[in-house]
């Protein structure tokens, strides 16, 4: 049973804590930058005031328009942690995040403890006298820290292996068990593997903090630097032999069904049984294998490499994992690698910021009740989700035009429309932490305590139904997802906040705004991954050929569109690992504008009349949209995100898409031979 936990937080009036929450931004005519041409980079001409008005701050790798808000959200989680913690007659879910912001931010205890853990776990590998040890290490580490059951875009960011629930491809009514690539703590493969000087540079600093890690826990300079190397060779092994992240993207590629007898004939020299046993896997007819070659890679390595080898590996393993809770000293040399090497940010976050984080990561949904009490009302949530019927309606009308898709493929369209699960805001029914016992003197433990339920609550999910309902984003986070195994979108109340939505601002803001993110997630369900998943979530393409030829056609427009080389960051897009996301953002935009179209004339309104402020509302819809991507972002950021992650950079999110548009072209007086206007104009949906 699940506690109504909601109900035991005081509602928190929006009077008595918005003198304290920062001020979250609204896109306003006279942010337009009037020197510059709309019609040659229109990013530029909506963001250049704002962006100079707002450079990056040092704690973030990025400045953007939506700085505000998440800092709005973390002041929220936070003072609903300070009201808890302040109050001694605080009982259940209000308890045990008061006792987590304690420990989080009492940062003398941080170090005494998290060295003290780090200490006696590195001396116990130190003593392993078997690699038979392995299997036992690895079932810690993967219990007590984040996330081996999440993998990202490019590998599962733990030691070895990733190991968690997984829909079936071929039957999406239930999970089964997926074991993933891992082990390599950079960013993407290309990090180990490609040529370019930047990646070379980043690889020697990246055995140089790995070396300061060792030394900094005690060991001398010459052992740290072998230690160091055994780790980049293992992981670049392990790199060679994984899977890439375009060819990841490809569902049939990664649904390899294995036995655990083949399992175990693939990797003999790991305990497999013993690990299943410690990480309390249920036993399971099959594993669902993203890389099998990568099994391969994994047994080599055990059998080549020495037991000291594999000490150095655990070792620093544990390190990288145990150094965000071990003290000052530890966190700001790991801060220093992965996020000023890796994303050019200088300084980390004040104590408080990562406190709010780490509470919202890890106990999200019993702070998620007090957000969603400030931030998002109920009527919030009523107008939101009419919003997102809307543009859902809108792209449903759509299909049935669409020149390229054939009649039985558009039926078919509708039917997996009309199963889609809309969810707004947040869970129906809160998550139940009561079993996670939280100590307010000692993070680290609640940080493993935390983990590991949530470890037991993911695999514990292996053979049972799906449960659609369940939220894989915290009420707080400003992001949103569609789930083509689970057919659902997902909005959190986080990111129905302004600039992208609010009740106050006008229609043409709130549809640029939110309405494009809407129409991006719902043609997700059509992309180059959602057709292959039929209503029901099943691995089935429910596209004719004809079809998928037709649409890989058009699609191969914005496939070239988007391949470009970016000489600032000396990297290269590829067109296809941003497909997906950059035919979603085109499709979306067009689907807000129709949407808003649409909702204009049942108002007797026109969208190109000029309004009060001398915009006409096709304009503000254009603006509003480019102001919601208002970024700049370092350049070691910039080229980490084009060489690891599907989504453009925001520059290009906003201004490819609009030059494809001929509505845009009409509103802002675009000319043939000027860039905001492309030629050929790709359109898929
Ligand atoms: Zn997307």
């Amino acid at each position: 049973m699940l506690i109504p936990c909601w109900r035991s937080v005081p509602a928190l009036s929006r009077k008595t804590l918005s003198g304290d929450l920062p001020k979250l931004e609204k896109f306003d005519a006279s942010l337009i930058d009037k020197s510059k041409d709309a019609c040659n980079d229109f990013f530029q001409y909506t963001c250049a005031k704002w962006i100079a008005a707002h450079p990056i701050p040092a704690d973030m790798p990025l400045t953007s328009v939506g700085l505000p808000l998440y800092l709005y959200n973390q002041t929220i989680l936070r003072q609903a942690m300070e009201k808890a913690a302040s109050n001694p007659q605080a009982r259940g879910s209000d308890r045990q995040i008061g006792d987590f912001w304690r420990s989080c931010m009492d940062e003398p205890g941080r170090k005494v403890n998290g060295k003290a853990w780090l200490q006696s776990h590195l001396k116990e590998i130190e003593s392993l006298k078997s690699k038979k040890d392995l299997s036992r290490v690895l079932a810690y580490l993967h219990l007590n820290f984040p996330a081996a059951w999440q993998p990202d875009d490019n590998s599962t960011k733990v030691p070895l292996f990733g190991f968690g629930p997984t829909q079936d491809l071929a039957d999406a009514s239930k999970m089964v068990a997926g074991i993933d690539q891992g082990g390599m703590a950079l960013p993407s493969l290309d990090h180990y593997l490609d040529a370019a000087d930047r990646s070379k540079e980043i690889r020697a600093k990246y055995v140089a903090h790995v070396q300061k890690m060792f030394q900094l826990l005690g060991d001398s300079a010459e052992k740290a630097f072998g230690e160091a190397k055994t780790v980049m060779e293992m992981e670049t092994a392990f790199a060679k032999a994984s899977m890439d992240n375009v060819s990841r993207r490809d569902p049939r590629k990664i649904y390899n069904k294995r036995t655990l007898a083949q399992i175990k004939a693939a990797v003999p020299d790991f305990d497999w049984d013993d690990y299943l046993k410690r990480v309390s896997a249920p036993a399971v007819p099959f594993y669902i294998v993203s890389t099998p070659g990568f099994l391969d890679a994994i047994e080599e390595q055990i059998q080549t490499r020495s037991l000291d080898d594999w000490k150095s590996y655990l070792r620093w393993w544990t390190i990288r994992r145990g150094a965000a809770y071990a003290g000052t000293d530890l966190e700001q040399a790991n801060f220093d690698f992965f996020g000023t090497v890796l994303s050019g940010t200088l300084q980390m976050l004040p104590l408080w910021r990562r406190c709010a984080n780490s509470a919202d990561q890890l106990l999200g949904e019993a702070l998620g009740q007090a957000y969603v009490n400030i931030a998002f009302p109920p009527e919030s949530k009523q107008r939101a989700n009419e919003l997102v019927s809307e543009i859902r309606q809108t792209l449903a009308a759509e299909s049935k035009q669409l020149d390229w898709m054939g009649a039985e493929t558009k039926k078919q369209a509708l039917v997996k429309q009309d199963s889609t699960l809309q969810k707004i805001g947040y869970p129906d029914k809160w998550r139940d932490y009561r079993s996670v016992k939280i100590d307010p003197a000692n993070y680290l433990a609640n940080m493993n305590a935390a983990n590991a339920f949530e470890m037991h609550r993911q695999l514990n999910k292996i053979g049972k139904p799906i449960d659609r309902t369940e939220w894989l984003m915290t009420p707080a986070t400003i992001n949103a997802y569609e789930d083509p195994q689970m057919n659902t979108i997902n909005f959190p109340a986080g990111i129905l906040q302004l600039p992208l939505f609010g009740r106050e601002q006008d229609d043409p803001s709130n549809f640029g705004g939110i309405g494009m993110a809407i129409g991006h997630e719902a043609i997700h369900g059509y992309d180059d991954q959602g057709r292959k998943f039929d209503e029901k979530g099943n691995l089935r393409d429910w596209w004719t050929p004809e079809d998928a030829k037709r649409y890989e056609e058009k699609d191969k427009c914005i496939v070239d569109q988007y391949s470009q080389e970016i000489p600032e960051y000396g990297v290269k897009q590829k067109g296809e690992l941003t497909a997906g996301e950059d035919t979603a953002d085109n499709g979306g935009l067009h689907m807000a504008m129709l949407a808003l179209e649409k909702l204009y004339r049942s108002q007797g309104k026109s969208l190109d009349t000029p309004e009060a402020d001398g915009l006409t509302a096709r304009q503000r819809f254009f603006l509003s949209f480019a102001f919601s991507w208002c970024s700049d972002v370092r350049p070691e950021a910039a080229r980490n995100q084009v060489m690891s992650n599907p989504h453009s950079l925001p520059r290009f999110r906003v201004n490819r898409p609009l030059s494809n548009m001929p509505e845009f072209q009409q509103a802002f007086g675009c000319k043939a031979g000027q860039p905001m206007l492309h030629y050929p104009s790709c359109r898929v949906w």
